[in-house]
């Protein structure tokens, strides 16, 4: 049976079957913004796609992933220009730590990782589309712009009454927005093309229109479309992006592309909340994976942590949850060592599954696979899994039993992206340092750089009493406890 998912454009739980049996399945995942690092909440999200390509996988489907990085926009322009770096080297080096970050998160890599940078005609393409079929109109400083009057299934995914919108806004015709996010009490015709200003620096390009910039909704449109084809089977990313981002693309793709339909199915994970509350640097309850890694959580059980909860339910997420999934995982692998020595196996020999072919045995894991194809309900597939593990290593289990087990639970984690007895679970995580030992540590630093070697020799020795040793390198230095 396919996997069942929960489709936010019909507000249904529909099957997940490619649109075209000659190919695979298509999805497309609106990528992170290279302009700081990603932060937990955006991982929720990166982490429940993953889960859903690997059941995908699992379940014998070919597929095809795609994901977009957004080099170019308000965000990564400001920022690459505060610190005076071209907007590429800038980009590049954030794009590095989202990779590394998502390996350390055992997230898989996308078949396609499209940049907005490097697809610039592409969408010049679309909007000449979108002009001459009258759904966008060019402003006399040279800007373009979708014209949503002339969509009239404007607002279909997020389930808008735009008519009663503007007659609450008191705004008959809308005002043309070119910011990039927007609330829907600011609907808006929105910027497909965004004339060059000042504050873009050198970060402009030529078009039919003059100099400028894409504005962000069309680069998803222009890019999923080129990879996957006009009408593919999933589109997904946070709640957030529904509206307005979404329901741009749509109005976009269903407007300059040739068939209708775009994509089959519209998959919205919802937000994660930290300490009951929405995440914010204000209220000092901002994560990242480095932050959390500094708490001593290794990377896996923050992967555990942040897949726990169903993807449909706000998670709220709290530093005792990742101590929690510590402990679930260490019970995880107490239970796979037993049922390993009772197959005559080693830890060493706990490898990922072979997925690429169909395979219906699930041995007693069943029911947690069922949980999972189940609008992939994770937090009750890994209830079913320790509901079957102590099954698993009971006494009167026979060895070809055990075997079976052992397949299953195999591939149950594979698709979960949970690995056991690996270093991602057990590694030393960097100690965490008291910021008073910080202090010290850059007052030292500073003093070394600056060559006041008797204040730097002071303040080694004084961190060196406390139970610190500092250890140099070229450019910087660590903090390793005595
Ligand atoms: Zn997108």
């Amino acid at each position: 049976m396919a996997i069942r998912l929960y489709d936010t454009l019909t507000r249904s739980i529909k099957p997940l079957v490619p649109r075209d049996p000659d190919l695979p399945y298509r999805m497309y995942c609106c990528g992170p913004t290279v302009y700081a690092p990603a932060h937990i909440g955006n991982f929720r999200t990166f982490l429940i796609q993953d889960i859903l390509r690997r059941a995908l996988e699992t379940d014998g489907l070919s597929v095809r992933h795609a994901r977009n990085i957004t080099d170019v926009e308000d965000k990564t322009i400001r920022e690459s220009q505060i610190e005076g770096i071209a907007l590429s080297e800038f980009t590049a080096r954030w794009k590095k730590k989202f990779h590394d970050d998502c390996a350390a998160l055992n997230i898989l890599p996308p078949h396609d990782e499209p940049s907005a940078v490097a697809h610039i005609p592409l969408q010049i393409a679309m909007i000449e589309k979108l002009i001459a079929r009258r759904h966008a109109y060019t402003t006399p400083d040279g800007s373009v712009y979708f014209d949503i009057s002339s969509y009239p299934a404007y607002g279909k995914l997020s389930h808008l009454d735009i008519s009663q919108l503007r007659t609450q806004t008191a705004a008959p015709a809308a005002t043309p927005t070119d910011v990039d996010e927007y609330e829907r009490e600011n609907l808006a015709d929105f910027a497909l093309w965004k004339s060059r200003k000042s504050a873009d620096g050198p970060n402009y390009w030529q078009s039919p229109w003059g100099e400028g910039r894409p504005g962000w909704h069309i680069e998803c449109t222009a890019m999923s479309t080129h990879y996957l084809g006009e009408t593919f089977d999933l589109h997904g990313g946070g709640e957030d992006l529904c509206f307005p981002h979404h329901e741009n693309e749509i109005a976009q793709a269903e407007c300059s592309c040739s068939q209708k339909g775009f994509a089959a199915h519209w998959f919205h994970s919802r937000h994660l909340m930290v300490d009951g509350k929405k995440m914010s640097k204000s209220l000092n309850n901002f994560h990242t994976l480095d932050t959390l890694l500094q708490h001593g959580a290794p990377a896996m059980a923050i992967r555990y942590a942040l897949i726990c909860g169903h993807y449909r339910s706000r998670l709220n997420f709290t530093l005792k949850s990742l101590e929690d999934a510590q402990t679930a995982l260490a019970r995880l692998e107490r239970a796979t060592a037993r049922l390993l020595s009772l197959c005559g196996l080693t830890e060493t020999d706990f490898a990922p599954p072979n997925v690429s072919e169909k395979n219906t045995a699930w041995g007693i894991f069943q029911g947690a696979w069922d949980a999972l194809t189940d609008d992939l309900n994770v937090p009750a597939a890994l209830g079913k899994i320790y509901a079957a593990l102590p099954v698993s290593t009971a006494p009167d289990r026979s060895l070809n039993q055990a075997r079976s087990d052992l397949s299953g639970l195999g591939k149950i984690l594979y698709t979960l992206g949970i690995t056991l007895f690996s270093a991602k679970n057990t590694d030393t995580p960097p100690a965490q340092i008291p910021p008073d030992i910080a202090a010290l540590a850059e007052q030292r630093w500073h003093a070394k750089q600056t060559r006041d070697f008797a204040a730097a020799d002071l303040l080694r020795r004084q961190l060196s009493s406390l139970g610190w040793k500092i250890v140099d390198n070229k450019e910087n230095y660590a903090l390793e406890k005595l």
